[in-house]
């Protein structure tokens, strides 16, 4: 990159928020409405992340969160896209998010781009190189570069604080070993009282788990999936989620490992919905609506911060002054 930027900014702002997820949209409303200008650089064509392009719009733990969340939340409510489900979490229809997430963005002020991708970060040589000094963008407009007095990482794998030399750890500690990904499907023809034992959403009707008993009915169906606790919540009418692949071995931060893992578990999707429908029943007119257009990454880059949470931390429910929410589990 040449090092004379001044005339090839293409935008310079106050706040650019990298990643338009839950943490970016959040972040980006805060910053708009605390009144700085605010820039949101999104790479899929809607805001949301794995809410909206990932698909999966099952919102754990998110009952005791103020803020933002809480009003994303009562918004949804009113609208009747979303209602509280059990294991207190919060399932909602994918596409409403989208548009509600949109339109907080532009009451705010915030500057959202869709279709663009943050894939470097220059240096300014100020406080031992350390501060950014602008940003660049890959996208149909071609290469832009584009300049802050903050930027905030909220790309889920650490995308720009890689671009920018930080450093990050990856994967389990001794193998590299990630997460597997799992690629969320939107399911239709499905009546939601005669499915009612298999759906994750509602309160179990037994001690058995709905995961339990869905994969059960997958077996009953002749098929094995790779994601032992597959899943079912209902959104809407007769449209469901499913989670019921399980990706290993591959790398978040790898788009040839992306491909492949995206590619196999769509075949997997629609061999398991295939094999439902072959049961016939209360499946018989089952059928995928739609795959996410992004592969759901569970773990992307760990990035170096000013502090390490420790496992001692989380075991001892160890309480930080700068924390910003509480996490509980079910
Ligand atoms: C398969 C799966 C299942 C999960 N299940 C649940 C669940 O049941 N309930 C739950 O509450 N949580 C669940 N999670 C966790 C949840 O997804 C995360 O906690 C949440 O997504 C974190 O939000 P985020 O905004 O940090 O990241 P993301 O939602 O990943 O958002 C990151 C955004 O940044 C964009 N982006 C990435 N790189 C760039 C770039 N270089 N330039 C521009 N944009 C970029 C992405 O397109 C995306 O929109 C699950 C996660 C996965 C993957």
């Amino acid at each position: 990159m040449k090092d004379n930027i001044k005339d090839n900014i293409y935008e310079d702002t106050d706040v650019i928020v990298c990643g338009g997820g839950p943490a970016g949209v959040a972040a980006a409303i805060a910053a708009a409405r605390a009144g700085v200008r605010t820039r949101l650089i999104e790479m899929q064509g809607c805001l949301g992340g794995i809410w909206t392009s990932g698909l999966m719009s099952w919102i754990l733990d998110c009952d005791n969160k103020p803020g933002i969340m809480k009003e994303i939340i009562e918004k949804l409510e009113q609208r009747g896209a979303g209602r509280k489900a059990r294991a207190k979490a919060f399932i909602c229809d994918p596409e409403e998010v989208k548009l509600l997430l949109e339109e907080m963005c532009v009451e705010a002020g915030v500057g959202i781009r869709l279709y663009t991708m943050v894939t470097g970060a220059r240096k300014s040589g100020l406080d031992d190189n350390k501060r950014i000094s602008c940003i660049t963008t890959e996208s149909k407009s071609g290469r832009q570069q584009w300049k802050a007095k903050v930027y905030i990482d909220c790309t889920g794998d650490g995308d720009l604080c890689a671009a920018a030399g930080c450093g990050f750890d990856i994967g389990k500690p001794v193998t590299g070993e990630m997460q597997p990904m799992s690629l969320i499907a939107i399911i239709g023809g499905v009546d939601p009282e005669s499915v009612r034992a298999f759906d994750n959403s509602l309160p179990y009707l037994e001690d058995r788990t709905a995961k339990q008993n869905f994969l059960e009915e997958l077996r009953r169906a002749g098929v094995e999936p790779s994601y032992t606790a597959p899943s079912l919540f209902h959104v809407r009418g007769d449209l469901f989620i499913v989670m019921l692949n399980h990706e290993y071995g591959y790398s978040g931060i790898n788009a040839g490992h992306l491909t492949e893992a995206t590619i196999e578990a769509r075949t997997e999707l629609h061999k398991m919905i295939k094999a439902l429908r072959g049961l016939g029943g209360i499946w018989e007119n089952a059928g995928i609506i739609y795959t996410a257009p992004m592969i759901g990454v569970r773990e992307g880059r760990r990035i170096h911060g000013r502090y390490s949470v420790t496992l001692d931390d989380i075991t001892n429910g160890f309480s930080h002054d700068d924390s910003v929410c509480k996490v509980t589990l079910e």
